[in-house]
């Protein structure tokens, strides 16, 4: 499925930049219910799709709209800014010689895009490994409204 929806980048981008839009719009609604009282039900749909979709591995940091919606965490070295040195030729992990390097698919998805700028571009800030297990999306709203902060 990761590699469909690498190959479906730019629909799956409009739609995914579509969502994220409506929940910044409900943020009042949100803020009101309680972001805290969110974070499960909410965790537990994003888990849901995002592993359906990228399989996903719920790191709480998302960054597949910029990397082609190829999920980085799937690289077992978990590089998020660009291959390492072991891509094999045909494109494949030099860990497991059986799946595609996640930053062959990176690009492959990132060309996809309809953005010129290729945010596949742009730095990612290392990982916080205790945002894992948590809701990006609630996290990218609230940096959006500019309510928040990377706790939980
Ligand atoms: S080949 Fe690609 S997926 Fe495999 S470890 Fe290196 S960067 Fe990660």
């Amino acid at each position: 499925m990761r590699s469909w929806s690498v190959r479906h980048a730019r629909g799956l981008t409009t739609i995914y930049a579509g969502v994220e839009a409506i929940l910044v719009k409900l943020h009042p609604l949100l803020r009101r219910i309680g972001y805290a009282r969110l974070e499960k039900p909410v965790f537990a749909v994003e888990k849901l799709a995002k592993g359906f979709l990228f399989d996903s591995q719920s790191c709480g940091q998302c960054v597949v709209g910029s990397t082609g919606l190829s999920c980085p965490m799937n690289c077992p070295k978990k590089l998020r800014n660009g291959p390492c040195g072991g891509v094999r030729m045909n494109g494949k992990c030099e860990i497991y010689a059986d799946i595609d390097c996640v930053w062959v698919l990176a690009w492959e998805g990132n060309k996809r895009l309809k953005s010129s700028e290729y945010p596949i571009q742009f730095v990612q800030p290392a990982i916080d490994n205790r945002l894992a297990g948590s809701s990006a999306w609630l996290r990218e709203v609230r940096s959006k409204v500019g309510s928040v902060s990377n706790e939980i």
